[in-house]
């Protein structure tokens, strides 16, 4: 484990790390030097503001000896606050070439502490770069957001936490409870497998250019003991009971074969409506259409 404290620091108060965000040329600079024109299709709208970069690294709450993942560091505003945090390292994945470069410097001021990946982060698996104990630290590229939560919610008991930011939308979405407008298949499966809360919100003003809409963090980490259920199987019946969530389940569960039969063995009553079922009831349909 890296431990970057002094020998001559105090015993008490917080721990001082010997990476200095600000000790760096300012993000704007950079950004002017290295001509980093934001560029829509990748989602890039950057948070220039260190003293919020900072507040969102810590909300991940202690990375004392974690890996670190970040997906598409940018300019390197959070990646400066994470390595600013006690993880043993940060893994950025970036997708934009021209960042690659820009990113040197805070690769040079980390010590070893901050690797660059360059690729897709659709296509590289976090678990296979990054040694456990791991965790995620992202302000998402809006477009992939949600594949990627996806992706590492199927296999989130890997991971110490995932501190995502989304579009306020997509949040809301993630923690909806039964009975809301926003409560569908992203709630379900997200929260079958992780707890996940809402952090705090972001206008679009922290954000240059600032986005259409306003930005929420989430935090998850992995549920305990998730419901047994098969993920597939989970994904089929919320697509059937969401794809007409105003129609009663005997009704949108056609497409799945005998819905009433289905419905009595998941213990869910067939004039129930799809947004009224929490997420034990559409792990029990799960698990009697997988066994039908
Ligand atoms: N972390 C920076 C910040 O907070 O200022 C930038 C965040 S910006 C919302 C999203 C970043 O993800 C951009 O740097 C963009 O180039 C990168 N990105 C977009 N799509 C990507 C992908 N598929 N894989 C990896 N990085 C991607």
């Amino acid at each position: 484990m890296t431990d970057a404290t002094p020998d001559s620091a105090p015993m008490s108060g917080p721990m001082p790390t010997a990476f200095d965000p600000q000790a760096l040329p300012p993000l704007r600079e950079v950004i002017a030097r290295f001509g980093l024109d934001a560029r829509k299709a990748l989602g890039q709208n950057f948070l220039l503001d260190l003293n919020l970069t900072g507040r969102i690294a810590r909300s991940a709450g202690d990375m004392t000896g974690v890996t670190v993942v970040e997906i598409g560091p940018g300019p390197g505003g959070l990646t400066r606050a994470l390595l600013a945090t006690k993880a043993k390292q940060v893994i950025a994945i970036e997708r934009d070439h021209r960042f690659i470069e820009a990113l040197q410097d805070v690769i040079q001021a980390a010590d070893g502490r901050l690797s660059i990946v360059e690729g897709d982060a659709l296509e590289v698996d976090p678990i296979a770069i990054a040694p456990a104990p791991r965790a995620i630290v992202a302000n998402l590229p809006y477009n992939v957001a949600t594949p990627l939560l996806i992706g590492w919610l199927g296999r989130i008991e890997e991971f110490v936490s995932l501190t995502l930011m989304f579009q306020k939308e997509v949040a809301d979405r993630l923690v909806a409870k039964p009975g809301s407008k926003a409560y569908g298949r992203l709630s379900v499966i997200t929260q079958w497998r992780s707890d996940a809360r809402v952090l705090f919100n972001l206008p679009a003003k922290a954000f240059t250019p600032p986005p259409k809409v306003e930005s929420t963090i989430v935090h998850l980490t992995p549920r305990a003991n998730p419901e047994p259920a098969e993920w597939k199987a989970l994904e089929q019946v919320t697509a059937a009971a969401f794809g007409q969530r105003r129609k009663m389940l005997r009704q949108s569960l056609k497409s799945l074969g005998n819905a009433e039969a289905l419905l009595a063995a998941a213990g869910i009553e067939p004039t129930a409506r799809a947004e009224e079922v929490d997420v034990s009831g559409f792990a029990a349909l799960a698990r009697a259409y997988r066994g039908r």
